[in-house]
């Protein structure tokens, strides 16, 4: 006879971790098989489940590997006593991982019209979809420019720093586009840094454009999608709103699009 357990195991993928790194205390990144139907669109995110032997315990995740990868690669945050991260954290190579059999999510390219630059905006774990995307050589096809800032607390979580300054564009597919393309704008509110303050505070003196040498962002020409804590994704959507920015979904392109479901 099967179980509540069972019928949901069967939403999922089993796949094996092969890698798992602490790369700061807040945040960790994953790496895990691929199983051969599993498919996404560059931005998306599935539930991934943890089977204890009596329950299933999920949480949406973001990819944050091209849709083209052989492997898996997820960036967790640790919540001190959370039900799923408190499990997760000890996780480690050759244990199971459950990845959700319906990847979905608003941070695809065809929620956002092609322009001139687009801007990803991002906090801590918000930077995961974003990863997936700067590799899919679409975006650079779609954008002269793309602006990814990440904004953590602490240096240790920006995560991808050495990544995004030197390492993607090595990357066999995108490195040349992300050379000539990508710009990355990290900043940090707590950590002494080469910048520092919220992004919203770069966006209201106008330092962001001042520092990457652009013009103030227009949505005659300019794209922007955010995801990240709830008081930034707030502040950004009326900051986006009041400039004339409107929002897009899936089928129907806008000038900007947020991950509705992200929670923090
Ligand atoms: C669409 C979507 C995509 C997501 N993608 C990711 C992802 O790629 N990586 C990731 O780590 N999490 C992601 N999350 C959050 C994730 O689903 C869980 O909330 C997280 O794993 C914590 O689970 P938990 O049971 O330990 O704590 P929960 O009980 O789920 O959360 C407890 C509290 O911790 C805080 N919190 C939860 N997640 C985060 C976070 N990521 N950053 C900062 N504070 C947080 C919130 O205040 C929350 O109320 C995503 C959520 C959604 C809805």
């Amino acid at each position: 006879m099967s179980t509540a357990r069972d019928k949901i195991r069967q939403k999922f993928f089993p796949a094996e971790v092969t890698d798992v790194n602490h790369v700061s205390e807040h945040m960790f990144t994953l790496r895990t098989t691929r199983p051969s139907t599993f498919r996404f669109e560059s931005g998306e995110f599935t539930m991934i489940g943890l089977d204890t032997g009596e329950e299933i315990i999920q949480r949406a995740y973001s990819m944050t590997n091209a849709s083209y990868d052989e492997e898996l690669t997820f960036l967790s945050i640790k919540v001190e006593g959370g039900a799923f991260t408190s499990r997760l954290r000890h996780i480690g190579p050759g244990d199971e991982l459950l990845i959700g059999r319906k990847p979905t999510g608003t941070l695809t390219l065809d929620a956002v019209a092609p322009g001139r630059t687009l801007y990803l905006f991002s906090t801590g774990t918000g930077i995961a979809p974003f990863m997936s995307l700067i590799q899919d050589p679409e975006i650079y096809n779609r954008y002269e420019q793309v602006v990814l800032n990440h904004t953590c607390r602490f240096k240790p979580d920006l995560v991808y720093d050495t990544y995004l300054r030197e390492g993607i564009q090595e990357h066999p597919l995108v490195g040349e586009e992300a050379a000539a393309q990508l710009r990355y704008y990290p900043t940090l509110t707590r950590d002494s840094f080469e910048r520092t303050g919220r992004i919203t505070e770069h966006i209201a003196d106008g330092r962001l454009w001042q520092d990457l040498g652009l013009p103030p962002m227009d949505p005659e020409h300019d794209r922007a999608m955010i995801c990240g804590g709830p008081s930034m994704l707030q502040t950004l959507t009326d900051e986006l709103t009041a400039r004339g920015f409107r929002a897009g979904d899936r089928g129907e392109a806008g000038d900007y699009a947020i991950e509705k479901a992200f929670v923090a």
